[in-house]
């Protein structure tokens, strides 16, 4: 019996979990350090990403897609996360970026865009967060206003994943200064327009093999780029976010299983003060919590995307997942380093890597206090209702 819990799969997200782990050990693993060490957003992977039908595994078949249950992305990811969290992190961004569309956009929006994902590789980048709006994304500044029949979006988007490699971006604009979650809207926006600009990429401490930066748009669309109106929209990026956020929970998944992993061979092959390192109580208890809360963790991240295939509103048990599986793993990777000691703080080493990818998943898709923030008003909510 293995010490961490196993998810019974179906099999259809069993056979994309053994398409990934072949992917992985292959050509992901091998790739990961160099990736991570040089910046660099790796094309290649991203088309044997596609090539293997993974970058669009989630897409619906009438579009291009395979129509793959959310359990069987989240398989993916967390063991696309084992070998190289950066990679995990590139397909959750493809994830991200068409979900608005595939949840709103009208049948031409996503034969059109959709189609362009899945059949010639055009990705889109989901694009929310500004300088002065990340966890409170209703104050942002991006303005859209009406203009010749169509739309001048106006404004600087700053993070945004895939920005520069992506064929579209998916942008949140307001179209009421003044009126918050109210006047904002969404539109599908051409990478090539003219008028839209991305800065050089972020320096980041880990998943360094993404790209990430600031998308400046001065640009016209026309009225059919809307996807989402005025007082629709901000409630669209949410419930993407929703989703989104057990995706970064079985990507927590993944990256604390790797470091676990690491850090348990070599607290039972390394001695100090003639026994191995697991055998000494205080490094065996650490490992054993970190042990339970993986397996706690997976139960966590699995049974939500399997209430989401079912139609469940995920909402705040995804809230929770996110929650609680990036913090363990905040955990696991600080353990990690720990029993690594010297060799787990220089590089190049697995458990340093892993530690600066780590955090980045209490960050994005809602921080942890946003997290928080959630479930204490839902709380309040369940019962206030139940006292009046
Ligand atoms: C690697 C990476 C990739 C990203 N990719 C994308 C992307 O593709 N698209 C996109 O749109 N965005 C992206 N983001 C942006 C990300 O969503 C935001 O960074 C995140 O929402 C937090 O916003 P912020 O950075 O502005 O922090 P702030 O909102 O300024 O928060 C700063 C701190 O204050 C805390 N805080 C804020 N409000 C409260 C409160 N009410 N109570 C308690 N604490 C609070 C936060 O939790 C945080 O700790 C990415 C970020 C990173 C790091």
């Amino acid at each position: 019996m293995a010490i961490i819990w196993e998810p019974t799969l179906d099999p259809q997200a069993s056979a994309w979990r053994s398409i990934a782990r072949q992917v992985a050990q292959d050509h992901v693993a091998p790739k990961a350090a160099e990736i991570d060490r040089n910046q660099r957003y790796p094309r290649e992977t991203v088309e044997l990403l596609y090539d293997c039908g993974i970058a669009t595994m989630f897409l619906p078949q009438e579009y291009g897609g395979s129509g793959a249950s959310l359990m069987a992305f989240c398989a993916v990811v967390e063991e696309l996360a084992q070998a190289c969290a950066s990679t995990s992190g590139i397909v959750a961004t493809l994830q991200l970026g068409a979900w608005p569309l595939l949840r709103a956009g009208s049948e031409t929006q996503k034969e059109t865009y959709i189609g362009a994902m899945a059949r010639e590789r055009k990705t889109i980048s989901f694009a929310l967060s500004e300088q002065e709006a990340g966890s409170d994304p209703s104050s942002m500044q991006t303005l859209a206003l009406p203009e010749n029949g169509g739309w001048r979006l106006r404004g600087t988007k700053r993070w945004i994943g895939g920005s520069g490699e992506c064929a579209y971006y998916l942008v949140f604009a307001q179209t009421a200064l003044g009126q918050g979650r109210r006047g904002i809207a969404a539109y599908i926006v051409d990478a090539d327009a003219e008028g839209v600009s991305n800065a050089a990429p972020e320096d980041k401490m880990g998943m360094r093999g993404t790209v990430n930066s600031s998308v400046h748009f001065d640009t016209w669309v026309a009225a059919e780029a809307m996807i989402a109106g005025p007082g629709r929209a901000l409630k669209l990026a949410l419930e993407a976010l929703n989703v989104g956020r057990v995706v970064v929970a079985a990507q927590a998944n993944g990256i604390a299983l790797a470091a676990f992993s690491a850090a348990a061979q070599r607290a039972t092959a390394r001695t100090a003060f003639g026994q191995v390192l697991i055998d000494h109580q205080g490094i065996g208890f650490q490992l054993a919590d970190v042990a339970t809360r993986l397996s706690a963790g997976r139960m966590l991240a699995y049974e939500t995307a399997r209430n989401f295939d079912t139609g469940k509103d995920v909402a705040l048990i995804g809230a929770q997942a996110k929650l609680f599986c990036s913090e363990a793993a905040h955990d696991a990777v600080d353990i990690g380093v720990q029993v690594f000691g010297a060799e787990g703080f220089v590089k190049p080493s697995l458990v340093e890597r892993l530690y600066r990818d780590q955090r980045a998943t209490e960050i994005y898709e809602g921080t942890s206090e946003i997290q928080r923030l959630v479930l204490a008003r839902a709380i309040h909510a369940e019962f206030n209702e139940e006292g009046a």
